[in-house]
């Protein structure tokens, strides 16, 4: 499943990147149209390129020479064909993302703004309901009375994590109990909060994040990087639902190894799960518990069923 959002978002990119190109070259057609001088310019700029390069193939000058050529020959240009380049560049100014230039890509690497919508894809996949709301603004209605003081000192804690985010980097937090208590519904309005505020955010449930690793092990073709670079490097992963995923070792293997790389890196992690603390040792380990508890905060939900009370 990530692998195919991950792949729709580069085909969108890939697109935006043609257009932008298109675009670009009616731009500077359309200037070289009015300034017959830079298209002579870019011409003989092009020729002597072209000169450089053949006269390394064929052995005349060395790489090195041609590279010290063809920097000489760039920086010539950029300075007689400054003005038109820089009329370029202002009229050029409307792209979505100035970073990348709306390329997805700077020095090889995901832009942010490629990364961001990735993020807000995967955070969306599960539910088609776009209206949570903000940390800020839930309504603590939907909480059982005997847990409202729990609940909200848990959402001050959350809430204050979110507001110095940048300072609290590394902080893990673990919300457990029953089921229906209202954890999904906190942490996803942490989610939004976070990624409203343009941090990247990762939320899945533990069986579709299994399930997405276990078809990367047996599938070489997708691009098994990419989305193990999204586990780690996101600035928050939730993952919801823990213990639900079908039980297997390489299943720990690897929780342990994602909860290590974002230790490692000092990046938060969110756990959602309806089992209990010692259970949750049990099953999964010491390494892994070692490796949250660093800076693991844990909120426990108690009371009914909140589906069960609505029905009431
Ligand atoms: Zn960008």
């Amino acid at each position: 499943m990530i692998d195919s959002i991950l792949n729709s978002v580069l085909l969108e990119f890939e697109q935006k990147k043609y257009n932008r190109e298109i675009e670009e070259r009616e731009l500077k057609n359309t200037i070289y149209k009015n300034n017959p001088e830079f298209k002579t310019l870019r011409d003989n700029y092009n020729s002597e390129r072209f000169d450089i390069l053949k006269k390394n193939i064929s052995g005349i000058v060395s790489l090195e020479e041609s590279y010290t050529l063809l920097e000489k020959l760039e920086s010539k240009y950029k300075k007689e064909a400054k003005i038109y380049l820089e009329e370029i560049n202002r009229k050029n100014l409307n792209y979505d993302c100035n970073n990348c230039k709306d390329r997805g890509f700077v020095d090889g690497s995901y832009c942010s703004c490629l990364m961001q919508k990735l993020a807000s894809k995967l955070y969306y996949i599960n539910d088609s309901e776009l209206d949570i709301p903000v940390l800020s603004e839930i309504s603590f209605d939907i909480y059982p009375e005997e847990n409202l003081t729990a609940i909200r000192k848990a959402h001050k804690k959350l809430s204050s994590f979110v507001n110095d985010f940048a300072e609290k980097k590394g902080n893990n937090y673990l919300l457990y109990g029953g089921i229906g208590l209202g954890k999904t519904y906190l942490s996803r309005s942490l989610a939004r909060t976070l990624i409203n505020r343009g941090n990247i955010v990762i939320y899945l449930k533990a069986p579709s994040l299994f399930k997405t690793l276990n078809n990367l092990r047996w599938n070489y073709k997708t691009n098994n990087s990419n989305i193990r670079f999204l586990l780690y490097e996101s600035d928050l992963l939730i993952i919801d639902d823990l213990g639900k995923e079908i039980k297997s070792e390489a299943n720990i293997s690897e929780l342990f190894e994602i909860i290590n790389e974002r230790y490692i890196t000092k990046k938060s992690t969110i756990i959602n799960t309806n089992m209990l603390l010692t259970d949750l040792k049990k099953y999964y380990g010491n390494a892994i518990f070692s490796r949250l508890s660093e800076n693991l905060t844990a909120f426990k939900f108690n009371g009914t069923d909140l589906r069960k009370r609505k029905t009431k």
